[in-house]
């Protein structure tokens, strides 16, 4: 099954049973009555929604959460049944579709619930969770008066209360403090409420696997379940080990022996040495390579060599020990040998999180499923 893109030996190598083994770990890590919302939002945080999703479900996540509407009919169609979660705010018009389609969506202001109600009424109740701001400032109602007003309009209209959350900003620090605010903040609006929902949640993947005992009734399980980390912090504190579903790998497309004082790419911006070994590789910022990444490591033979030169839009240079043949196989993100390339050395070099690499691969870059 090759479509046009997958003749570059460019690829993302996703290991299908690294998300399964961090969503077991996670289910068995956590009380028994907890349960795994799948955060697979933009595509899966790169690696593929229909594929990460399917994955997550086979190892016990119970509903999946994505960012938009869009999103949501997208995984509807690989996803027939299961329970899934709009974290964002939707347009008015789509509550109509959500309940048509038994997608759960995020209410957070008594406004959007008043436009709904001014709509024909649904034939089925379109199910919401409502969603408390306790500190992050994004959205969500922040009062009791706010919920109060917002429950007392949900109740008039063809909306049900499957749900109640937040979101936490900044578990993944080493200050626990702001965390404990949040959940304490979060409990006592919960508790304002006229009943309990179905499903009481909080935690991100930084929340889920520091913070056991705030995981409620579910649990959003996003960097996590692809094996990321989420920050340094968590890094060092892990229950168990996270195993890491993506490679970006290539193959060396040419080679040559450099002369003295030779130039290298756009500007001459590499000069070489005499003697030296350059190839070129089939990848570039238009895939996700992005130009800053000039100096960062790629894998070759199991050895760590550097990009030299201004990457360009769809290829890039490096520089080799020796001679390697055309077609050696070269990885940018994973495992070669017994040398390793992390998400995060990329992050750190582009002043970033992990988080933001991740969904930057271009669809240039076919996914392949192991
Ligand atoms: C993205 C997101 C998550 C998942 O966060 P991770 O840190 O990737 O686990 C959970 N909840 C909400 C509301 C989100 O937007």
């Amino acid at each position: 099954m090759f479509n046009e893109t997958e003749y570059r030996p460019t690829r993302a190598i996703i290991n299908t049973a690294a998300i399964k083994h961090n969503a077991k770990h996670l289910i068995s890590y956590l009380p028994k009555e907890t349960k795994l919302i799948a955060v697979v939002k933009s595509d899966g945080y790169g690696h593929g929604v229909a594929e990460a999703a399917s994955a997550a479900l086979q190892a016990g996540a119970e509903m999946f959460a994505v960012a938009t509407p869009d999103e949501a009919m997208t995984l509807r169609k690989t996803q027939p049944t299961a329970d899934i979660l709009v974290l964002g705010v939707s347009p008015v018009s789509f509550a109509a579709i959500a309940a048509q389609q038994r997608i759960i969506l995020t209410v957070t202001s008594a406004n959007w619930v008043k436009q709904v109600n001014a709509q024909q009424p649904f034939d089925n109740k379109c199910r919401i969770h409502v969603k408390i701001d306790s500190g992050m400032g994004r959205i969500g109602v922040r009062t009791e008066e706010e919920l109060a007003q917002l429950v007392k309009c949900i109740q008039q209209s063809s909306l049900a209360i499957d749900g109640v959350f937040t979101h936490f900003s900044r578990a993944d620090e080493e200050d626990r403090e702001p965390t404990r605010r949040q959940f304490e903040r979060f409990m006592h609006l919960v508790n304002c409420l006229p009943k309990k929902p179905r499903l009481v949640h909080a935690s991100n993947s930084a929340g889920a696997l520091l913070f056991p005992d705030y995981a409620l009734d579910a649990v959003r399980f996003g960097i996590g379940l692809y094996g990321i980390p989420p920050s340094d912090t968590v890094a060092k504190q892990l229950p168990f080990k996270l195993e890491r579903a993506l490679t970006i790998e290539t193959e060396v497309a040419y080679v040559k022996k450099m002369t003295a004082g030779e130039k290298i790419s756009y500007g001459g911006s590499y000069e070489a040495a005499e003697g030296e070994w350059i190839a070129t590789l089939p990848i570039g910022y238009a895939d996700g390579l992005k130009r800053s990444l000039d100096g960062q490591e790629v894998l070759i033979d199991g050895k760590r060599v550097p990009i030299v030169g201004t990457i360009c839009m769809d290829q890039c240079m490096i520089r080799l020990p020796c001679e390697y043949p055309e077609g050696e196989k070269v990885v940018l993100i994973g495992k070669q040998g017994n040398e390793e390339i992390v998400i995060e050395e990329w992050s750190e070099r582009l002043h970033t999180i992990p988080y933001e690499v991740a969904v930057t691969f271009s669809t240039r870059i076919p996914r392949i499923y192991t």
